[in-house]
C-alpha cells in the first residue's frame, strides 16, 4: 500500500506540475506571437506613408524657393535622409518578423553568384570612392548555385556596406568567392576590410538583433544593429553558415559558406 500510495503521489505531482507549467507558458507564447505579428504589421503599415512622404519631399526639393534657399535645402535634405533611414529600419524589422514566422519563403533558382556579387560591388563603389576606400573583387570563376538571388544580393550589400562603414579613409575592402572542395561542398564568400575591427568579446554577439559594438565607437556610424542578424538569417535559410574573424585596429573578415 505504501508503494502504491507513493506511486500515486508521484503521478499526481507530475500531472499538476505539467498543468502549472503549461498554464504559465501559454501566455508567453501568445504574447511572443502577438509581438511578432505587431512588429510585422507595424513595419508593413509604416512603409507606405513613409514612401509617400519621401516622394513628396523629392518634389519639394525641386521647388525653386527651396533650391535657392540654402537653409531650406539643408532641412529638406536632412528630412529625406531620416525618412530613408526609417524606411530601411521598417524593411529590416519586416524581414526579421517574417523570418520568425517562417512566412518568408525563398525563391530558389540557379544563379551566378559572381554576377550578383559584381553588381553589388558596383552599387557600393560610389560609397567607397566617396570615402577614399579601395574596393577589390576577385570573381574569376563561374559560381552557379541554387539560391534566392534577391536575398543573396541583400547579404552582399550588408557585408560590403558594413566593411565600407567601419573602415577609415585610405583603407581596403575586398570580396572573393572560392569553391569549397571538401565536404560539405559549396561556395565560400569572403568579405575583408582593413577597418576598425571588432573586439574578441563582442564577436559572438554581432549577429544578435540590435547589437552594436561599443556605442561610443560607432555613434557617428549610421545603423541599428540589424544588418548582421538579417545576414545570418539569409545564410541559414540557404543551409549555410556565417563567421567573423577580426582584430581591433587591423580589420575584419566575414566568411559565409553556402552549400551547393
Ligand atoms: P549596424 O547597422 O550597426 O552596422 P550590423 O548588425 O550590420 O548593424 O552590425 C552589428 C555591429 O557589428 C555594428 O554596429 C558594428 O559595431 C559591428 N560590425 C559589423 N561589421 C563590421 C566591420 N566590417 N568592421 C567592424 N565592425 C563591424
Amino acid at each position: 500500500w505504501l508503494g502504491a500510495a507513493f506511486l500515486l503521489f508521484c503521478a499526481l505531482a507530475v500531472y499538476f506540475s505539467y498543468r502549472m507549467a503549461a498554464k504559465a507558458m501559454v501566455p508567453i507564447f501568445a504574447s511572443y506571437e502577438q509581438q511578432r505579428k505587431f512588429t510585422a504589421d507595424a513595419s508593413h503599415e509604416l512603409r507606405t506613408p513613409l514612401s509617400v512622404l519621401l516622394s513628396s519631399i523629392d518634389t519639394l526639393e525641386m521647388e525653386e524657393s527651396v533650391e535657392q534657399n540654402p537653409f531650406a535645402a539643408k532641412v529638406v535634405h536632412n528630412m529625406k535622409e531620416e525618412i530613408r533611414r526609417m524606411i530601411q529600419l521598417s524593411g529590416s524589422l519586416l524581414t526579421l518578423a517574417r523570418s520568425d514566422s517562417g512566412h518568408s519563403e525563398l525563391h530558389l533558382d540557379e544563379h551566378h553568384l559572381e554576377t550578383e556579387a559584381a553588381r553589388t560591388v558596383e552599387s557600393i563603389r560610389p560609397l567607397a570612392v566617396a570615402k577614399g576606400i579601395e574596393l577589390h573583387y576577385d570573381l574569376a570563376d563561374a559560381f552557379v548555385i541554387r539560391c534566392d538571388a534577391e536575398r543573396i544580393r541583400q547579404l552582399f550589400i550588408i557585408l560590403l556596406d558594413n566593411a565600407v562603414k567601419y573602415t577609415p579613409p585610405g583603407g581596403h575592402v575586398s570580396l572573393t568567392l572560392e569553391w569549397i572542395y571538401e565536404k560539405p561542398y559549396g561556395v565560400l564568400i569572403k568579405v575583408s576590410d582593413t577597418g576598425i575591427g571588432i573586439p574578441a568579446e563582442d564577436q559572438p554577439y554581432v549577429f544578435d538583433r540590435f547589437y552594436r559594438v561599443d556605442k561610443s565607437r560607432t555613434r557617428q556610424v549610421e545603423g541599428y544593429g540589424l544588418g548582421l542578424s538579417i545576414a545570418r538569417w539569409i545564410t541559414e535559410a540557404h543551409q549555410g553558415s556565417i563567421q567573423v574573424y577580426s582584430s581591433p585596429g587591423q580589420g575584419s573578415t566575414f566568411i559565409v559558406r553556402l552549400p551547393v
